[in-house]
């Protein structure tokens, strides 16, 4: 038997260790050294030259940080490679990085990310990268209008937080790709449980590993994945393919990311690049908690699902709420995405609209017990937050007005305890609130 013919659930375990390798450890062994011995000057030319993949020095690679990334590349039917990050924003920010330098454009939309739709202001236009915005998120037809020849990727969430819209992966990226550019797609709260986006066209994935893949609520981390099936030798991006001395072989002739790194060039490059000269390096310790985590991502996943559809049942008739979000139910207008591309379900955040005043709303989130009170998602623990007023913050008022996030919301993050507990939790908030 090979990896290559295992089901999700035994790569999730299994892939991309071999206890052979690692004096026959059970557990992935936590590699906690900044370098490693180049031993004799003939091995230290040949790691020099980019042709021993052994490891140098942790900022570049780590082997506890090597099997997590194997195995998020295992966990991605058709992806090439993985690059393991310090968190979720510089995943985003390399990954943005690697393809639109130089004066490129990056088209997207307003269902982000709070921090990233405020790096989108402020730092990316700083390094010369434009961000072009569609309005309404759901019409292929305003990207395509939106398409300029400087634009050199399309970036979207699969699922987005906190008002879970889903996004027409195969229709973007089929968009993308007439266009000569790749499609990037934030798939933190599908997770690769619940979407591969790479099925669905997408050339490169990022994640925010703090949430749901590591599970825990104990560590910061980012990943990006990629198909390897790009071809960013098109014209549209010379960064890839201009020689670099640092790249030359050992006759000292100079080589382009494109030859060294041809099944995986843009993790290729983010890792010679960004990773090497911007430095989040994730570390040894931190790969080894997510891949803790990764162990239960389907059992964790499938029991948030749960306990998002009985929160929704619960939530469905109570009279203190005028709206519910969730791409699976019978009032979304993304149940058609969501049977295509969520299946298996729309993951554990569930957001919602509280039918009470300002002061109500405060009186109930300071009065559950059992929800955490905080700025995370897909943690073991239920967790609670008014997003408009805290995660979202930094959207202006016309930035809230497109994406409709409404003073009201309140956004839960489903974790694993008892549904009836968390019920029972905000049942008893919601009489506090409204006494
Ligand atoms: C949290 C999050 C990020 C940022 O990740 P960090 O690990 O906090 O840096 C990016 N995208 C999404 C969708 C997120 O939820």
């Amino acid at each position: 038997m090979t990896e290559a013919s295992w089901d999700f659930d035994t790569l999730a375990v299994r892939a991309g260790y071999n206890p052979t390798e690692h004096n026959h450890a059970v557990n992935v062994p936590i590699y906690q050294t900044t370098a490693y011995t180049l031993e004799t000057a003939e091995r230290a030319d040949a790691m020099f030259a980019f042709e021993d993949e052994d490891p140098l020095y942790t900022r570049l690679s780590n082997p506890t940080v090597d099997v997590l990334e194997r195995r998020v590349t295992a966990l991605h039917e058709g992806a090439t490679a993985s690059i393991a990050l310090a968190s979720g924003m510089a995943a985003v920010s390399y990954a943005l990085l690697n393809v639109a330098g130089r004066g490129g454009h990056v088209l997207t939309n307003y269902h982000l990310y709070g921090g990233t739709i405020d790096a989108f202001s402020h730092i990316y236009p700083e390094l010369g990268i434009a961000i072009d915005t569609v309005k309404d998120a759901d019409d292929i037809k305003a990207y395509e209008r939106a398409l300029g020849p400087d634009t050199k990727a399309i970036y979207v969430e699969s699922v987005t937080n906190p008002l879970l819209a889903v996004s027409d992966l195969e229709a973007l990226s089929r968009l993308a790709h007439a266009n000569d550019i790749p499609l990037i797609v934030d798939n933190t709260l599908a997770t690769p449980f619940l979407l591969n986006p790479f099925e669905f066209g997408a050339d490169v994935v990022v994640y925010s590993a703090t949430k749901a893949l590591s599970g825990h609520g104990n560590v910061i981390a980012g990943l990006v994945v990629e198909s390897g099936r790009f071809d960013y030798g098109n014209g549209k991006f010379p960064q890839f393919s201009e020689p670099h001395w640092v790249l030359r072989d050992e006759n000292d002739v100079p080589r382009n990311h494109l030859q060294l790194f041809p099944d995986a060039p843009f993790t290729g490059r983010l890792r010679a690049i960004h990773l090497n000269y911007l430095g989040a390096a994730l570390s040894p310790f931190d790969a080894y908690l997510i891949l803790l985590g990764i162990e239960t991502l389907a059992e964790r996943v499938t029991k948030q699902v749960a306990n998002a559809k009985a929160l929704l049942a619960y939530l469905k008739d109570s009279p203190h709420v005028s709206w519910i979000n969730y791409p699976t139910t019978q009032e979304s207008p993304y149940r058609e995405l969501a049977e295509k591309y969520l299946p298996r379900g729309a993951g554990g955040i569930v957001s919602f609209g509280f039918a009470g005043s300002e002061g109500q709303k405060r009186r109930f989130l300071d009065s559950v017990e059992l929800f955490s009170y905080q700025a995370n998602i897909g943690d073991a623990r239920s967790l609670i937050i008014n997003p408009a007023q805290t995660t979202h913050i930094e959207l202006t008022n016309e930035q809230r007005a497109i994406i409709e996030l409404k003073p009201e919301t309140i956004r839960l993050s489903l974790g694993l305890e008892s549904p009836q507990d968390l019920i029972a939790d905000l049942a008893q908030a919601f009489k506090k609130a409204f006494s």
